[in-house]
């Protein structure tokens, strides 16, 4: 069976081409980059072309960028190194209510410290209105996080202008970009940001690698402790052969991006337009146009999420029912309880994450295969038939 994955927002495959740029960092050129000698200098040519490579995509300089695990780390870093670093001047910090867990819970873990958290609304798309978080400053509030792409529902946040205000009042702005960057252009400066948390395996990279950039001149703390490396930001021995496979997938992407956007939102408005027209009771979650050019994220009316996964799996057609992270637990989805939707609806809900190597043939498939699964789990639902 052809199988068909369109879970692109959990995790993406290394791009054969980041794997080859990758190899020689394993074997041959293995050194440890702190090291003087000439195995060491090796690594660290490529840690640090890599670095330039990680900058210009971000419109930054090279010192801004420090490399991390992943997304996860880069978050926490953010949320708990700037945190400690203006502790003194206040205890506030300004986020949304859809953030991923990667920023939520480093937040929670603050709120029993003493630290106060406000977390903004969206509306019914899904977008928060820059004015809440004007209105929501106070003199003790220290940062403002606010995500730059939804991974459940894929919305575009208004970053630019939340980051205007943010300058005007002087506080450090961050945005988990690991859905974007790759993606779509994510320019710092245009942005207005002073941190930004990016992750390789979310746009053809390897796993466990990303980076935060910090601008210039932001006091943050650092978040792992022991070794001087990053200039004394991050402790730990980098990790190359990520590192350089980040760089190639950044440079693959940087390439790529605006045709493979077009060609995955045509994609994309093709599936939405599909599963609306032949389902009834079916709904699109987020905003219909400041989306992911990849995403497309539907509630069905009467029916688990589970279930749907379950019938398209043995089609070979892998989605999730909202994020990574949410599909094994009961809880419905935070996001789509913040937009509006109710327990039941949100219970019913499906993401597809398009890809670099979706094909036009795998969307029409699921636009086949998915009105029959929900006819026939409707059939089997007690809600259905009262209707
Ligand atoms: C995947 C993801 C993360 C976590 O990144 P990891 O590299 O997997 O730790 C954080 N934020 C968002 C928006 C994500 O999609």
């Amino acid at each position: 069976m052809e199988r068909i994955y369109l879970d692109y927002a959990a995790t993406t495959p290394c791009d054969p081409q980041v794997l080859e740029a990758m190899k020689p960092y394993f074997i041959e050129k293995f050194g440890n980059p702190s090291s003087i000698h000439s195995f060491g200098q090796e690594a660290k040519k490529g840690l640090e072309d890599a670095r330039q490579i990680a900058a210009d995509i971000l419109g930054a300089r090279p010192e801004e960028i420090v490399f991390t695990s992943g997304g996860t780390e880069s978050n926490n870093f953010a949320i708990f190194g700037v945190y400690g670093a203006m502790a003194k001047k206040g205890n506030h910090i300004i986020t949304s209510q859809i953030e991923h867990h990667a920023i939520s819970e480093p937040c929670k873990v603050l709120e029993k410290h003493g630290c106060v958290a406000t977390y903004v609304k969206v509306d019914k798309d899904g977008i928060v209105n820059p004015e809440d978080v004007k209105k929501a400053i106070t003199d003790k509030t220290i940062l403002i996080s606010i995500m730059h792409a939804n991974n459940e529902i894929g919305v575009i946040q208004p970053i630019a202008e939340i980051g205007r205000i943010a300058k005007e009042k002087g506080i450090p702005f961050h945005t988990d970009a690991v859905q974007t960057v790759g993606h779509i252009p994510t320019n710092v400066n245009e942005l207005n940001v002073d941190l930004l948390s990016l992750s390789a395996h979310k746009f053809y990279g390897p796993k466990g690698i990303g980076a935060l950039y910090i601008r210039k001149g932001t006091r943050i703390n650092r978040f792992l402790h022991g070794g001087d490396q990053e200039k004394g930001r991050r402790a730990s021995t980098s990790n190359v052969p990520g590192i350089v496979g980040m760089a190639k997938a950044i440079e693959l992407c940087g390439e790529k991006m605006d045709e493979e956007a077009k060609y995955q939102s045509s994609l994309r408005d093709s599936l939405i337009k599909g599963l609306l027209d032949k389902i009834p009771k079916s709904y699109l979650n987020g905003h219909p146009v400041r989306r992911l050019p990849n995403n497309v994220n539907m509630s069905f009316e009467y029916i688990e999420g589970e279930s749907m996964l379950l019938n398209l799996d043995m089609l070979g057609i892998a989605a999730s029912s909202g994020s990574a992270c949410t599909s094994s637990s009961l809880e419905p989805s935070h996001v789509l309880l913040a937009i509006g939707r109710s327990h039941e609806t949100a219970h019913g809900s499906l993401r597809f994450a398009l890809g670099r190597w979706t094909k036009k043939s795998d969307i029409e498939y699921v636009i086949e295969a998915l009105p029959g699964i929900v006819d026939k789990l409707r059939q089997m639902s007690p809600l259905y038939e009262k209707e």
